[in-house]
């Protein structure tokens, strides 16, 4: 496992007082590991978790050459392109009961969906397209010149999923049309990595759990909910510590307690410049932690690293591993000191925890990408310098899609997370905004 030290000698030009966006992301893929045990877990128990294994199809699906519509099967050879067909119907192929007689050149069977197409027939005339015509005991069917190719409406064997080829992929999660796809390969169980354990505690003497009455300059801690809701989004389990003091003693038993339950430690509050240092100073005591500064609105300060724990460090000790001393920085929870402000704390979450997170997850995921939509007013922006403005996507009456910010934009002001249903991320060398042009957008649904 690197050292914080190590993964900056990696990297160009860091620099913990001018982090890009960007960089910071770079930084944390360096940091964070996936974890590796593996649950195998009933199917309904898998949604929202991340692929352990390739899912190997056992079968091919559909597992039978099939009609895609209801009409009439028949050989496809058979057809001309300026004469008329005409076919007599000597049988009925059902979804669940196939047909099992010979059909001879002239003849057709008429078949539902999902049946399986009778031996020697490859095309499907849909029912809507001829006229069933009855004489005695004989039933015929006319097809017009120039309507079929062969081969149409029929679906072939495997062309879903051929057996023997991966269905699925490891790293991927698992959605809903997931969770169906491995239903009909028949699978009752599937191998994922175990979900991540993340414990997390607000700082700052001046915030009040909620049920404490109102003092004068105290807030309510809104962070512990907010980061509650976007960790359970991801599907993590969380360990909610609560409020911590701003009193050495107890920040080192949250850091400890954390570290000894945790794969992560999710901190708000106390990293900016001109805190009460209590604690950035126990971060560091504790653990390898690096204090940035990063060139983005909102969210400028941020710590990040790797917090101790004493259980692991005494296992290893115990198991002759090294010495305590050696072990105590190599084991222990990732730690992500994110910044007060209540908005900063959603943004750096969605900037940058998150997609470290989903990598310890195992997961391959790609980030979602940016939607790009027109502004509807102009925003003052200034290069240098990552921006996130809480925003409303909508479609405009041409079809497109415009986006306007949701008003202001302090930090604190957790009301426009609420009324927003993205972020526009307004890149690091941009400028001013002018109405009409195009910005990128973070949409939230998927990931709030
Ligand atoms: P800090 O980063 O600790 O300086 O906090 C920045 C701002 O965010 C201050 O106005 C804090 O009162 C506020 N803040 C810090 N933690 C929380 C929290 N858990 N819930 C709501 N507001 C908070
Ligand atoms: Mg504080």
């Amino acid at each position: 496992m690197k050292t914080l030290d190590q993964i900056a000698a990696e990297l160009q030009g860091y620099d913990p007082q001018a982090m890009t966006a960007d960089g910071v992301n770079d930084f944390l893929s360096r940091l964070v590991k996936p974890v590796q045990e593996i649950l195998e877990l009933p199917l309904f128990e898998t949604l929202g978790r991340v692929l352990a294994a390739d899912v190997i199809s056992p079968f091919d699906v559909p597992p039978h050459d099939n009609s895609a519509m209801d009409g009439f099967a028949f050989a496809g050879a058979q057809l001309a392109p300026d004469a008329a067909l005409e076919l007599q119907v000597v049988g009925t192929a059902l979804a669940g009961k196939a047909w099992q007689g010979s059909v001879e050149p002239g003849q057709c069977v008429k078949i539902m969906t999902g049946a399986v197409m009778p031996a020697g027939l490859d095309t499907v005339v849909p029912q809507e397209f001829v006229q069933l015509r009855q004489v005695g005991d004989i039933e015929s069917i006319t097809i017009p010149p120039g309507l079929l190719r062969a081969g149409d409406n029929r679906r072939l064997r495997g062309e879903d999923l051929m057996q023997g080829k991966a269905a699925l992929r490891k790293g991927e999660l698992l959605t809903p049309a997931r969770l169906g796809l491995s239903a009909s390969l028949g699978l009752e169980k599937l191998k994922t990595w175990r979900p991540l354990r993340i414990a997390y505690f607000s700082t700052g003497n001046e915030i009040l759990s909620l049920g404490e009455a109102p003092r004068e300059g105290a807030v309510y801690d809104s962070n512990r909910y907010t980061i509650f809701g976007l960790l359970s989004r991801l599907g993590c389990q969380v360990i909610d510590m609560g409020v911590v003091r701003d009193d050495p003693a107890l920040l080192e038993e949250a850091f400890n307690e954390a570290a000894n339950q945790a794969d992560a430690i999710i901190t708000s509050g106390g990293v900016s410049v001109g805190e009460a240092d209590y604690t950035k100073a126990m971060m560091k005591k504790l653990g390898d932690v690096a204090f940035w500064r990063i060139a983005m609105r909102p969210g400028r300060p941020m710590a990040v690293g790797r917090i101790s724990s004493m259980k692991s460090a005494y296992s290893a000790y115990s198991a002759g591993e090294d010495s305590y001393e050696n072990h105590s920085h190599q084991e222990g929870a990732v730690m992500f000191g994110l910044p007060g402000n209540p908005v900063a704390v959603m943004v750096t979450f969605l900037a940058f925890v998150r997609p470290a997170l989903l990598q310890m997850m195992g997961a391959n995921a790609e980030p979602a990408p940016l939607l790009k939509a027109r502004s509807s007013e102009a925003i003052r922006k200034k290069p240098g310098r990552t921006e996130y403005q809480r925003c409303c996507v909508s479609t405009a009456p041409d079809g497109s899609l415009q986006v306007k910010t949701t008003g202001s934009q302090g930090s604190g002001v957790l009301r426009s997370m609420a009324e927003a249903n993205g972020l526009i991320v307004l890149n690091h060398g941009q400028g001013n905004v002018a109405v009409g042009d195009e910005v990128d957008v973070m949409m939230f649904d998927g990931a709030i």
